[in-house]
């Protein structure tokens, strides 16, 4: 068994070798980041390696016909595996397919009222994810990512991804050894009824409200903003930020 993953391993590395990416693909593709800015230099090409793997392992299919080019491939690639950086690709094993549509796509959702009557509801969505995939992203919103206001498409639904592999969507993924459920419940529940009360008073927070829709929501929300703009988040919810320091095994507020 150790024979067989290790040779997979070489073959990937092999392959991983002979795609003959650059490092000026890497920089069309990644070089407005802040995220990506932010690692040093030998962190970036873990990256860059990690992102590789990622597509020789899932299948980026372009929707409606959109035709991929490699620098779209690569962007959401590098985007993708940053999440999981420090926990591992075999994070990301429930799902196969990442689906990209040009731009925000409606979804058709029917349910049926309390007097039996069938309704069709429609939804514009820039992302959507489910525990077995595929995970869907408008590539619009995957361009705008990481434009200094904290939202990520690509980091959000990734993040649901890791939540869904313990008890469904529920705001908490499979905690490491070591890490305290009941403070993590109790924490990001503290911050959730402060996020409420900010909101209600008007005062400024670091996630918008959207967070509040699901306590699933509230976690991809917080992993955006985690990632995209840490300091706002450590300072008004120190505990809450640990927990993610804990859980992804990065501190995105210090420099690396
Ligand atoms: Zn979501």
């Amino acid at each position: 068994m150790g024979l067989i993953a290790n040779l997979s391993e070489w073959r990937e590395e092999r392959k991983l070798e002979s795609l003959g990416v650059t490092a000026q693909d890497w920089q069309r593709a990644l070089g407005d980041w802040s995220v990506y800015l932010r690692y040093q230099p030998s962190t970036r090409i873990r990256v860059q390696k990690m992102a590789l793997r990622l597509l020789l392992r899932k299948a980026l299919i372009g929707a409606k016909g959109l035709e991929l080019s490699d620098q779209m491939r690569l962007r959401i690639a590098g985007m993708a595996v940053v999440p999981v950086l420090e926990l591992g690709l075999d994070w990301y094993r429930g799902w196969e397919t990442l689906v990209i549509y040009e731009g925000p796509f409606v979804t058709e959702h029917e349910w049926v009222d309390e007097y039996g009557v069938a309704h069709l509801e429609r939804s514009a969505l820039c992302g959507e994810a489910s525990s077995r995939g595929p995970v869907v992203l408008s590539f619009e919103d995957v361009r705008s990512a990481g434009g200094g206001k904290g939202h990520n498409v690509v980091l959000h639904e990734l993040a649901h991804t890791l939540d869904m592999r313990h008890e469904g969507a529920n705001g908490a993924p499979p905690l490491h050894p070591g890490m305290d459920a009941a403070a993590w419940k109790r924490d990001f529940s503290s911050a959730w009824d402060d996020l409420e009360r900010r909101i209600r008073l008007g005062e400024s927070s670091p996630v918008d409200e959207y967070a509040l829709e699901a306590p699933a929501e509230f976690f991809a929300v917080l992993t955006e903003a985690f990632f995209e703009k840490p300091a706002p988040l450590a300072r008004t919810w120190p505990s809450v930020y640990q927990h993610l320091c804990d859980f992804y095994r990065q501190d995105p507020g210090v420099d690396k």
